[in-house]
């Protein structure tokens, strides 16, 4: 089975051929940074974190490049507001976009670019524009002429007469055509500025795109990936810029759907409780992981609190046998003695992945090369959960490991393996659970010899006050187990 992909300028999912046989390159826009993100801006994040691990699982060399935009008007609005210069509101939410994306699990792309990094590329693009007739300065802005690429539209499936004009600069009276959209912004007095043959300014959005992404993927490359909010007009602007400047640009357009508010207007006090760094106060990130990816790439989300709760208890399904099989795994059956007491992430802590691919099952795989169909991708990790778990109550411990390593393998590919990075708990926090551990080794060693002398009230006291604490503990055949209540 090869992979197939839904592109957005076909309008049809088409089989993925990539520009050199067996490398994929990817470019995706990140962020524009003028706030702390939501959970709205990072499922693109999670959403094409899955296409890079299955890229590179289907044994594709991937270069995966996501830009930041840190230079921008809403930037410069947001730093006069406060008062401080630009860079400092774009640095400060740069570094919490780097901080959500991480705490999700998304790996960081092999390179970010800033556009302030890449004046000179955005020179060069623009002269070869206007020498071959696509671009010209007025009013100390340098635009795109529309009207020069007949193929404008094509990408968001408009006809030009029924597009709005491009409202990116003030200054419209100096375009040719009110579609006509900038590719550089003239300076005005005291702002941040560049010098260039047309005057000093700043980069326009679309512009800074194309050259990044021409600079380290190619001028012709695989795959181009964002919000279906950027199909229009940002990257039907960066496909005209591109294409006419004389590169190939991108073979593939894939967009995701986009996170709405069910039920209610996406109000500020309701906004800001959906930022990334507040609600993993809230929610385990791996659990919002979860919920953000299980859907269909393409597909949108009504965002409610019952869903992303419901997320969380599929979750907590597959890692509680991914617990309990890698404790059977780990452990020889017959251990009941209660100072032997395991808790899984200590005893199992970095604990390798099974080889990617190895171990995936058919149906995993050809969920995901049809168009990235998470959704039954995750049913086949959930019926081999639920055969897995199966096996665990039967004794089985063979098909127990067998589905153990299945589920691991297909959760490391959609970055959900409990046992793996970053998800497994380490350092300090580890030190305390075998501090914990060996406590509870106490407790249960005193009601074992409470039940022992048939002190059953006893015992169960003990239980109970374990439980107060919020320790949880389970009899399994391999004597008790505990974990911390969540
Ligand atoms: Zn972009």
């Amino acid at each position: 089975m090869t992979l197939r992909l839904y592109d957005t300028a076909a309008r049809s999912v088409r089989e993925f051929v990539p520009v050199v046989p067996g490398k994929a390159a990817l470019y995706l826009c990140g962020a524009t940074v003028q706030a702390p993100p939501h959970i709205g801006h990072v499922r693109s994040g999670v959403s094409f974190d899955i296409l890079v691990r299955w890229l590179r699982a289907s044994g594709y060399q991937t270069t995966f490049c996501r830009n930041v935009t840190d230079i921008d008007d809403k930037i410069i609005r947001v730093a006069g507001g406060e008062g401080v210069p630009w860079w400092l509101v774009a640095q400060r939410n740069e570094r919490a976009f780097s901080r959500a994306y991480d705490s999700l699990g998304c790996r960081p792309p092999d390179v970010e670019p800033r556009a302030t990094g890449h004046v000179p590329e955005m020179i060069i693009l623009m002269r070869r524009l206007i020498d071959r007739g696509h671009a010209y300065a007025a009013g100390g802005d340098v635009y795109f002429d529309v009207s020069s690429y007949p193929e404008y539209g094509a990408l968001s499936g408009q006809r030009p007469e029924h597009m709005r004009a491009a409202d990116d600069t003030e200054s419209n009276d100096a375009k040719r055509n009110p579609r006509d959209f900038a590719l550089w912004k003239g300076a005005k007095p005291g702002e941040q500025a560049w010098d260039t043959p047309w005057g000093p300014g700043r980069p326009g959005w679309h512009l800074e795109c194309s050259a990044m992404a021409t600079k380290y993927l190619g001028p012709t490359f695989d795959i181009h990936g964002g919000g279906l909010d950027l199909v229009f007009p940002h990257h039907e602007n960066e496909l005209a810029q591109s294409r006419s400047a004389g590169d190939g640009f991108a073979r593939y357009w894939l967009h995701n759907g986009l996170v709405g508010i069910a039920g209610e207007k996406m109000s500020k006090s309701l906004g800001n409780s959906l930022l990334v760094d507040v609600i993993v106060t809230k929610v385990r990130p791996v659990e919002l992981r979860y919920y953000l990816g299980q859907a269909h790439y393409r597909s949108a989300i009504e965002y409610s609190p019952d869903a992303l709760a419901e997320a969380g208890a599929a979750y907590r399904r597959i890692e509680g046998f991914v617990t309990r099989a890698a404790e059977v795994a780990a452990s020889p059956p017959g251990a009941d003695d209660p100072a032997a007491a395991v808790h899984a992430s200590t005893s199992l802590a970095g604990t390798e992945a099974p080889a990617a691919a190895m171990a995936l099952p058919t149906a995993f795989s050809a969920a995901l090369d049809d168009d990235l169909g998470v959704p039954l991708a995750l049913a086949a990790v959930h019926d081999a959960v639920r055969d897995g778990n199966n096996a665990l109550a039967a004794g089985d411990a063979d098909r127990a490991t067998t589905r153990l390593a299945e589920v691991r393998a297909m959760l490391d590919v959609l970055g959900l393996d409990p046992l793996a990075e970053p998800w497994v708990s380490r350092g300090p926090e580890d030190d305390l659970q075998q501090v914990v551990g060996a406590l509870v080794s106490v407790a249960l060693a005193q009601r074992q010899a409470a039940r022992e002398r048939k002190d059953y009230a006893a015992a169960d006291g003990i239980r109970d006050e374990l439980h107060a604490a919020g320790v949880l503990i389970e009899d399994t055949p391999n004597g008790p187990r505990w974990e911390l209540k969540r």
